[in-house]
């Protein structure tokens, strides 16, 4: 086995296609056992095509793969159709009964693959690779394909290829249905590969997924939006003491122990918390004020007890505080024997903390003026935060972030939405992005298969948010 690279060098810059390869269209039929990364054809057809059993073919359906080609049995033949593994039928993204355009594929040895898991579960290990390599082996790749490999004594998994070397055109999801897709073609050079094989010496890699998936999502002081001189304020208040005891040590003076943050809701006082103790490695506690009045009824007092206890174990440590209000309404007003009881129990376990800074608590609330005065006395809540409604400028900050891992199409233009988004607050804004996002996966939902459940990758290489999408989204 060694390169079976074929076809001229001719490069044709203008249609992308090797002008000498003969194309022909196939009706997909379906095919019972046609073998691993296989197709069968007509021979006769075969031979139209310049292959011979076992070549590689390319099959371009709504997405192009490649194949390796094997004769059809005798009472299939002279019926221009094709047959495909599933797999490779999967990768061509063609239904029984449409029509795919095969051609001679210009192929060439693996040195190199990459893949990067798609179904979650237990991180690859060397041992898997060498099974997926085992089983890779003798099979044509190209960027862009999905594999699902069975590893021993685990449910099958599912792989993309998202790397080859020498490297294959990254073959996405094309439209020739609907014409709504953006044609995406990778502009591939006359004597380009355009499939590798798999080769016993090919190297496989596993590419880690994103580090930052789902619910360990690192948040940083890069995800906050439009809070220049607020957070600047927050960071000495809070990080200083959280990082560095021994400087409020030296100088005599108490750290804070309270910060109150305020402002309506949705302007990322939760946000800040998470990501001052994310950043400062603190351990980050979260009571929700009404939660802790209501749901632990009877246990409330017993309950921030035990809160205030692992946060000195644990420390340094942020204990976040949301609707405070709830908790320590003004004493006063409430009368409740069970709110005086609570407010009393939280300012005893404040004065008492005896951390020097390495616990803080963060205090949030919509409604600063309801809240106890006791709570904002010297030593306990004695800073203090506003956060307002972000302006213009701070509505595009926080846009950019909201919209930095999607795949913006050119014509969005954040500072038009931030114009257009008045009163909007970082909650309302991250909404946003969410929902065009979702409308620009609404045009391409015809592609994704619920079976599966997950989103193939070249749906997503191909799912652009637009500038209408966003548009859409604000009349929502
Ligand atoms: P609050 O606690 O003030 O009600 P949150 O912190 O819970 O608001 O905000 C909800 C979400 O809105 C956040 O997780 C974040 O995604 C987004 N968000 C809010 N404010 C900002 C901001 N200033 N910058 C970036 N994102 C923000």
């Amino acid at each position: 086995a060694g390169d079976t690279a074929t076809g001229s060098n001719g490069s044709s810059s203008e249609t992308a296609k090797n002008p000498d390869t003969e194309r022909m269209q196939f009706v997909v039929v379906e095919g019972f056992q046609v073998g691993r990364g296989a197709a069968r054809i007509d021979p006769a057809d075969m031979a139209r095509l310049g292959c011979q059993a076992g070549d590689i073919i390319m099959i371009e359906g709504a997405r192009t793969t490649a194949a390796k080609v094997v004769p059809s049995a005798n009472i299939d033949r002279g019926q221009r159709s094709i047959q495909m593994d599933s797999q490779v039928r999967q990768n061509s993204a063609s239904g029984l009964g449409e029509h795919v355009s095969v051609h001679k594929a210009r192929v060439s040895t693996a040195e190199k693959i990459t893949i990067l898991p798609l179904s979650g579960g237990a991180p690859i290990q060397e041992s898997d690779l060498q099974y997926i390599t085992r089983y890779l082996v003798g099979l044509p790749v190209t960027i862009g394909d999905l594999l699902r490999v069975g590893t021993p004594g685990t449910a099958p998994r599912e792989f993309l290829i998202i790397g080859t070397n020498p490297a294959t055109p990254a073959y996405t999801l094309q439209s020739r249905k609907t014409g709504e897709l953006p044609i995406v073609e990778t502009p591939a050079q006359g004597n380009d590969v355009e499939a590798v094989m798999v080769q016993p010496g090919t190297i496989v890699r596993a590419q880690a997924r994103g580090a930052n998936n789902g619910a360990s999502h690192h948040v940083g002081y890069e995800d906050i939006g439009g809070l220049g001189k607020e957070l600047q304020r927050i960071r000495e208040m809070l990080e200083l003491p959280l990082k560095y005891p021994a400087v409020f040590d030296r100088l005599g003076v108490e750290p804070p122990k309270g910060v109150l943050l305020y402002g309506p809701p949705g302007t990322g006082k939760t946000l800040i918390a998470r990501v001052v103790a994310t950043e400062t490695k603190a351990t980050f506690f979260i009571i929700n004020g009404p939660e802790i009045i209501n749901k632990f009824y009877g246990e409330s007092e017993s309950r921030l007890r035990s809160v205030f206890q692992e946060a000195q174990r644990k420390a340094p440590s942020v204990i976040f505080i949301d609707e405070i209000d709830a908790l320590a309404p003004k004493r006063a007003e409430s009368g409740g024997e069970v709110e005086r009881r609570i407010v009393g129990q939280l300012l005893a376990l404040m004065d008492g903390l005896e951390s020097r800074g390495q616990v803080v608590i963060i205090g949030a609330t919509n409604q600063p003026n309801a809240l106890d005065p006791a709570i904002r006395r010297p030593g306990r809540f004695d800073r203090e935060i506003a956060l307002r409604v972000p302006d213009m400028r701070g509505r595009m900050e926080i846009l950019q972030i909201h919209s930095r891992d999607a795949a913006l199409a050119n014509d969005v233009d954040l500072q038009r939405l931030a114009q257009l988004t008045p009163g909007f607050v970082g909650a309302d804004l991250e909404a946003l992005c969410r929902e065009a996002a979702m409308i620009a996966l609404r045009r391409v939902l015809p592609y994704i298969d619920y079976q599966r459940g997950y989103i193939p990758y070249e749906t997503l290489v191909n799912l652009n948010i637009s500038m209408a999408d966003f548009q859409a989204a604000l009349r929502e």
